[in-house]
């Protein structure tokens, strides 16, 4: 029997159950991986493959197949995570380990801050790994904060503890991605006070730094590129500013400079810049390049339009629904008022377009007209989708049918989808007509589930991290949930349901929190939460069925795994 597995806890082999055949395995895992080729990625189908047979060569139960595929993976990637000095390396623990009885740590935004307290392993290995160099550690369940460690180059390698579920689902991203790294899986995934092999886990570690080159594989470089297009020398270099150096508003200042000032700043403050990404890697896949540096600067100054586009809308929609944050600062209509912020995104949206018909000479007009056309119309479908919301928010007449809502949030999010991926086709050369309505087809049915999944994230009970829910019902949004409800429900309730929505936005705070509660329980009620996720997975699958129809295969790949990215 391994150390800390309880055999109670024990329901499925799905770790190896002995310290001899969990060394047997690792041997001849280890033996397997010495034969890949070091430079590719491996594809999730060969792992398997592999250890299936490694598994059936030492008579060991499928079950652990899993565990396996994780530790293969781990000898092929260990060169390249070797090369990565501990600095720069992440550090993912899962909280689930913590001991809940006595725990004294508090959960911060960034995940659970560990106060040592030595009644969990997750002393040991922090204390471990902060010896070592570590500088980036982690003890959380989401991973947005680790993105950004990625994407600001913090990060160059990503070590982790975790159920082999969660593992299982990183796998493919982490591929995608091209990040280095590493696995060890916890001994049950029970959610609660796991436990993990302390000796596996010490190793990982520990794994020597030896310098030397860590190629960058998969898309790493890519979306690193993408985020340093809004930050130093190639912001300035790609978006020179006309009238002013200044990177903050200054109440001294010009009156002149103040506009451009405050729309350059807000365009650094912050996103995960994933439209301009979609961009650059449709253009890639149709036309690759051998380095980011290599893609043209007319293609990236596009890709930056499309994602200033994007921040334009994001200052008019705070203004519109009074949101006080966004980035983690005051909305820029709570700074500066709201006729500066809505100047600001007006813009914006001018930069935008002047950024994109300024590349005519390097892109051809033919392109860049077509781009634009695309945008244009996006931008008209956009406002269209926003002024139903905003029509259905201030009339007296509260009906709301699912297919209407299906309606907005296929004017609201589609065509931006649409145009993003259609400017990286447009500028690589390509004129493919049944590509185009793939495109199409695909954001569609993309744009649909992702908004959809946004309503439901309004509802997830975060408590560990205190974060509120059912923020769309005090905006008084019409969300696919509440038409759902209003279907379902007899008339007694949608009328309660109704009230809630008109009253709860001006109740002082205990009160919101009952009325967020009561609508909770409606929907619940009205099973709207299970409807809703069932139709994530029908439009996820009509995006992936879209895609299959596309014969170019690097393009084909790129969608799934955006499907990927957007829904998980
Ligand atoms: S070691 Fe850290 S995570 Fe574990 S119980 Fe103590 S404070 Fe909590």
């Amino acid at each position: 029997m391994a150390e800390n597995i309880p055999l109670s806890r024990i329901e499925e082999q799905t770790v190896p159950h002995t310290p001899e055949d969990r060394s047997r395995l690792l041997v001849r895992l280890q033996e397997k991986a010495a034969d890949l080729p070091k430079n590719r990625l491996l594809s999730r189908r060969l792992l398997e493959e592999i250890t299936q047979n490694v598994l059936r060569e030492l008579h060991l139960p499928e079950t652990l197949l899993a565990w396996g595929m994780v530790f293969l993976g781990n000898f092929h990637g260990k060169p390249q995570v070797t090369a990565i000095p501990y600095s720069k390396r992440a550090l993912l623990l899962p909280h689930c380990m913590r001991n809940k009885e006595v725990c004294p740590a508090k959960y911060d935004s960034s995940g659970l801050e560990c106060r040592k307290c030595g009644a969990c392993d997750l002393t040991e290995l922090t204390v471990l790994a902060e010896q070592l160099g570590y500088r980036k550690i982690l003890i959380a369940e989401g991973t947005p904060v680790v993105v950004q460690w990625i994407l600001n180059g913090e990060a160059d390698a990503i070590l982790g503890i975790g159920c082999l579920q969660s593992l299982e689902r990183a796998f493919e991203k982490i591929q995608w991605v091209g990040i280095p790294a590493m696995a060890v899986p916890l001994n049950f995934g029970t959610c609660v006070d796991t436990k993990v092999e302390m000796s596996l886990a010490r190793e990982m570690i520990e794994t020597r730094y030896v310098p030397g080159n860590a190629e960058l594989r998969g898309h790493l470089a890519l979306l690193r590129g993408t985020a340093d297009m809004f930050r130093g020398p190639a912001f300035t270099q790609l978006l020179p500013r006309k009238r002013s150096e200044h990177s903050r508003f200054l109440p001294e200042m010009d009156p002149i400079q103040v506009t451009e000032t405050l729309g350059f700043d807000y365009l650094t403050r912050g996103g995960k810049c994933f439209r301009p990404f979609v961009t650059l890697a449709v253009y890639d896949a149709m036309k690759p390049s051998a380095s980011f540096d290599e893609i043209p600067d007319a293609v990236k100054r596009v890709a930056m339009a499309i994602e200033i586009f994007h921040k334009a809308s994001l200052i008019h929609d705070d203004i519109e629904d009074d949101d006080p944050y966004r980035y983690g600062e005051p909305s820029l209509h709570r700074q500066f008022g709201v006729s500066t912020a809505i100047n600001t995104g007006d813009y914006l949206l001018g930069l935008g377009y002047r950024l994109i018909a300024e590349q005519r000479n390097a892109l051809g007009s033919g392109p860049v007209a077509d781009i634009l056309w695309k945008l244009g119309d996006a931008h008209a479908k956009l406002s269209e989708g926003q002024g139903a919301e905003l029509a259905w928010r201030s009339s007296r007449v509260k009906k709301l049918e699912p297919i209407d809502v299906m309606k907005i949030y296929a004017l609201k999010t589609s065509p931006a989808f649409e145009a993003a991926l259609y400017a990286g086709l447009r500028m690589s050369d390509k004129t493919l007509p049944h590509v185009n309505d793939a495109l199409a087809g695909y954001a569609r049915a993309i744009g649909v589930a992702f908004q959809i999944k946004n309503d439901l994230a309004d509802w997830e009970i975060h408590e560990e991290n205190k974060r509120t829910s059912g923020g769309d019902v005090l905006g008084k949004r019409p969300t696919l949930l509440l038409a759902l409800a209003l279907k379902s429900l007899p008339e007694p309730e949608q009328r309660e349901l109704l009230r809630w929505m008109e009253t709860l936005a001006e109740a002082e705070e205990k009160r919101q929190i009952q009325g967020q509660q009561a609508v909770r329980e409606l929907y619940v009620r009205a099973n709207v939460f299970e409807q809703a996720g069932q139709l994530i997975t029908k439009y996820a699958l009509r995006a992936d069925e879209t895609a299959e129809s596309i014969s170019e295969e690097p393009l084909r790949l790129i969608l799934f795994h955006l499907t990927d990215m957007i829904l998980h």
